[in-house]
This record gives structure tokens, C-alpha cells and sequence, in this order.
């Protein structure tokens, strides 16, 4: 018999998956559903549009659909448009590929004042669903909150705003980069820092450290070392926490541990959490006999597209091997 497998979510994790199970099952019937219309994700709505090498990517990631492997169910949202019960009863099995999609918070007061980097970066891609930030005209202090690519990506765009047209309102002269820990903590790859320190419109403004060791710290003491450059300076904070966020109506403030920062825009970047889809909250690769999760869905918000790539392929061999021998509902 025909082996029947439904996805939910058309993000890298859900076509790498689509094709690897293509691949193991040929012949499957493989039924990707996206609650937007538009597929791919973060790859479409979360990668920075000046990383057009990355963006490309989507020509992998259709590959199944083009083929005619897979079939891709636009604007469909399971749990809302199809229930998950539904697909379970219909399909052998059943993957959430639905990402991460909640902004962490900090829980500190005021923090509706700033943007959680989900929507800001949304937003700047074009996302149906994003609200563009408040009160961004004439904005010249950004604090930006954060210790990984994501904010990383948030100062390169800011220090880029007259290049990016939707962010041309903006008028920086200086952004804040604030880090919880020291230079030794950072998530930052090298190729994203270097790229701050390529920049020809702001540069990267540093106190001198000697404590640290890693790729990362490295390039950040070379930071350290340079003269003062032209435009915009990214001034790094270490060791420093947002406390409050303060201002009547906007944005005035941003209170640190390390003291008070003016701002007019503040942008948070301190990771995502999972949704639950119908009821169930993913946990790992398999939730339950015929149930499973693939990406950030199962793994939670860590990792580059490749390594959801690679996953999938582990996934659709366990995926393929188990129809048959287990039932797929229990609803
Ligand atoms: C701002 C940002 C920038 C990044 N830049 C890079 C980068 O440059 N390079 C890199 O390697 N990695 C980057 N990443 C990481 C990369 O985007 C992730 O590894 C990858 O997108 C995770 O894939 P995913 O399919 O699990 O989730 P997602 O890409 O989030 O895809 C989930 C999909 O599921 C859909 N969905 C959600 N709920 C439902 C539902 N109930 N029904 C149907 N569909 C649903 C969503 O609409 C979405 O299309 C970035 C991440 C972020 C946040």
C-alpha cells in the first residue's frame, strides 16, 4: 500500500524532510501544509535580505515540489484550517515542522516599548503578519539586546537603514549593542562579525580586553585595537542587562545595569520558544507513536538550515521504517 505522510510547516525543516522522505519511500504520498501563503519560512521571513547567497537557498528547498515528489498546501494552518487529528487519522504519519515562532521575553518592565527581534526582522522581510514598529521616523539611538547572529543581523540592518527601504525613516548615529555576558560568552559566528567589521557606514567601538579566548573573542580585541572609524559607531556593551524600558508612550530609555541609555528604538533578540499545534506541544523528534517534529520544532531554536537538512534525513528513515509497524492515531 501507498505509505501517506502528512507535514505541517513548509520551513526548511518541513521541505528537507518532504525530500528525504521522497527519497526513502518513493512513490509516498507527501502533503506539505503552510499556514501562510508564501513557503520557506525563516528562510523567506527571518533571514536578512542583504544575505542573498542564504535567501537562494529556496531553490533547494522547492525541489520536491517542482518535482512532483511532494505536494505543498498553501495557507493552510493545522490546528485551525485541519486539525491534527484529522491528518493522523488520514496519514500513516505525521511531522510538525512548525518552528519557533514565540518571542522569548525578558520580563522586565516596559518591555512593550521594544520590539522582539520575531516581528522586527518579519517586518523588515515583508511578513503579512508584522506590524511595522512604532514612532521609527527620525529614530537616531537603536539599542540593540542580544549575544547571537540574530542580533548581529539587527545592528547590520540598523547601520544599513538608508540602504534598506523600509528602514530609510531611521536616522541613526549610534547603537548600543548590549551583552549579557563577556566577549568568552558570545554566539556571534565569525563570518557575521566580521561582516560588522567590513562595514563602511558604522563601525564596531570597543573597550580593550585581554581575557578571553575563542575565534569570536579574537576578532573582537581586533575590534578593540582599531582607531575610531567614520559613521555610525556600534558601541559593544559586555556584561550589561536591559533592567526597564522607560518613556511616555514611546520609547525614551533603556535602563541598564551599567546605568540609563537614551534610545528611541530598542530591539530585542533573545531567542524564541516552540507553539503547541492542537494541544500538542512538540518535545523531540518522535511526540508519540506516528506523531513526530523536525527542526526547530523538535530541537528548539538552535543551528543553521544545513543542520536541518541533515536531521531530516535521519528522521525520514525512522519515519518510513515505523509505518506498518505502529498505528499512526490515537486520536
Ligand atoms: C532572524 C533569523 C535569521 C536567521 N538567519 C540564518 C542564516 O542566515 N543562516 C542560517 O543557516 N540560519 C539562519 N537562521 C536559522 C534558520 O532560519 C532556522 O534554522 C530554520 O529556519 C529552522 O527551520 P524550521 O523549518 O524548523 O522553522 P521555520 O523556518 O520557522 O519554518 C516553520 C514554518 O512552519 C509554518 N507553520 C507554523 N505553524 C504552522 C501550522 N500550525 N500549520 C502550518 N504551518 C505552520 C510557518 O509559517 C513556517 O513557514 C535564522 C533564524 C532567524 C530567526
Amino acid at each position: 500500500m501507498t505509505a501517506r505522510f502528512a507535514i505541517a510547516g513548509s520551513g526548511p525543516a518541513g521541505c528537507y524532510l518532504a525530500d528525504a522522505l521522497a527519497r526513502a519511500a518513493p512513490g509516498a504520498v507527501i502533503d506539505v501544509f503552510e499556514r501562510l501563503d508564501e513557503p520557506f519560512g525563516l528562510v523567506r521571513f527571518g533571514v536578512a535580505p542583504d544575505h542573498e547567497a542564504t535567501r537562494a537557498i529556496t531553490r533547494v528547498l522547492r525541489r520536491p515540489f517542482d518535482k512532483g515528489v511532494a505536494r505543498l498546501h498553501l495557507g493552510v494552518e493545522v490546528g485551525r484550517d485541519i486539525s491534527l487529528a484529522f491528518l493522523r487519522r488520514d496519514y500513516d504519519a505525521v511531522a510538525l515542522a512548525t518552528g519557533a515562532p514565540v518571542n522569548r521575553r525578558l520580563g522586565v518592565p516596559g518591555e512593550e516599548l521594544a520590539e522582539p527581534s520575531g516581528r522586527f526582522i518579519r517586518w523588515i522581510n515583508g511578513h503579512p503578519e508584522a506590524a511595522p514598529p512604532a514612532h521609527l521616523a527620525g529614530a537616531g539611538r537603536a539599542v540593540v539586546i542580544g549575544a547571537g547572529n540574530v542580533a548581529l543581523d539587527a545592528v547590520r540592518l540598523l547601520a544599513k537603514h538608508r540602504e534598506i527601504g523600509c528602514l530609510n525613516p531611521l536616522a541613526l548615529e549610534r547603537i548600543d549593542l548590549l551583552i549579557r555576558g563577556g566577549p568568552e560568552d558570545v554566539r556571534f559566528t565569525p563570518s557575521e562579525l566580521v561582516e560588522i567589521g567590513e562595514l563602511a557606514v558604522a563601525w564596531p567601538q570597543l573597550d580593550a580586553f585581554d581575557d578571553a579566548t575563542g575565534e569570536a573573542a579574537a576578532l573582537l580585541k581586533e575590534f578593540a585595537a582599531r582607531p575610531s572609524g567614520q559613521g555610525i559607531p556600534i558601541r559593544f556593551h559586555f556584561r550589561t542587562r536591559a533592567t526597564a524600558f522607560l518613556g511616555a508612550g514611546r520609547l525614551e530609555t533603556v535602563e541598564t545595569n551599567r546605568g540609563a541609555l537614551p534610545a528611541d528604538l530598542a530591539v530585542t533578540c533573545i531567542g524564541y520558544e516552540k507553539a503547541s499545534v492542537d494541544g500538542i506541544h512538540p518535545t523531540g523528534p518522535e511526540i508519540e507513536p506516528g506523531l513526530y517534529a523536525a527542526g526547530w520544532a523538535a530541537r528548539g531554536p538552535n543551528g543553521t538550515i544545513p543542520t536541518n537538512r541533515t536531521e531530516a534525513r535521519t528522521l525520514a528513515q525512522r519515519m518510513v521504517a515505523r509505518v506498518g509497524r505502529e498505528p499512526s492515531s490515537t486520536a
